[in-house]
């Protein structure tokens, strides 16, 4: 298979294929992946592995825990994400937004009554929420078919050939649509973006990327112009 005859489909069954399910995302509840989604703006996973330990052993892994806590309380329970101060308005913010949708008691329930793009921009309007984290809220914590995408996605599809380094997010996530079934939606969708990100981190690297190793590099356009050593080659 080359470059000009893959599609996005193929790239989400080679992984799928090479390493398996990612079992994405980790967490015990809707209300748990929407706090993640939050605090994993500009860190490391296991930095919010951290802060959500904290709010769990606190007890304060509720809507109304977060909303009854004091500031000072609240950022110290977000220290280990980074940007505490800024998180915790944010993710005071987003309980009261579910607060007054008035799914504060069952956050999985929230827009309902809402198509899926309707719900999105009800979610870009919460103070803090960008594009990524609203559609990482769909996806994973409300079940919405929409695809997530992120910098490991640009920078993928860029390599391979199949995008522009600078395209957008909504053009990227509209590419990436445009070549994915409707049916089985939501878990291919989950998958899909988990293992990219294992492809971002594990081989698509932003400098030395590891392309001899890496699953898709048959029909990635980067990847054919590196040899065996992981250089790339001067044609
Ligand atoms: S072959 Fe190299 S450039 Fe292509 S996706 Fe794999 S790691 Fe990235």
């Amino acid at each position: 298979m080359t470059a000009k005859d893959s599609s996005w489909l193929d790239l989400y069954q080679t992984l799928l294929d090479a390493w398996g399910p990612q079992h994405w995302w980790p967490a015990d509840s809707p209300f748990e992946v929407m706090v993640g989604a939050i605090l994993t703006q500009n860190t490391a996973w296991s930095n919010v592995e951290k802060a959500i330990g904290r709010l769990r052993q606190a007890q304060a892994l509720t809507v109304s825990a977060v909303l009854k806590a004091r500031d000072a309380e609240l950022e110290e329970w977000l220290r280990p994400a980074g940007y505490f101060r800024v998180k915790a308005k944010r993710l005071r913010a987003f309980c009261q937004f579910l607060e007054e949708q008035g799914v504060a008691e069952q956050p999985q329930l929230l827009g309902l009554d809402l198509e899926t793009l309707s719900l999105r921009a009800l979610l870009l309007g919460v103070h803090g929420v960008g594009e990524e984290t609203a559609d990482s809220i769909l996806l994973y914590a409300l079940g919405r078919s929409i695809m997530v995408v992120d910098a490991y996605t640009r920078r993928i599809g860029s390599r391979l050939g199949w995008v522009g380094a600078s395209i957008g997010y909504k053009d990227l996530q509209g590419v990436i649509e445009a070549s994915l079934p409707t049916k089985s939606g939501v878990p291919l969708r989950k998958e899909f973006h988990a293992l990219l990100v294992s492809l971002g981190k594990e081989h698509c690297r932003p400098r030395n990327p590891r392309c001899h190793r890496c699953p898709v590099q048959a029909f990635c356009r980067y990847g054919q112009g590196v040899s065996d050593q992981g250089r790339v080659r001067a044609d």
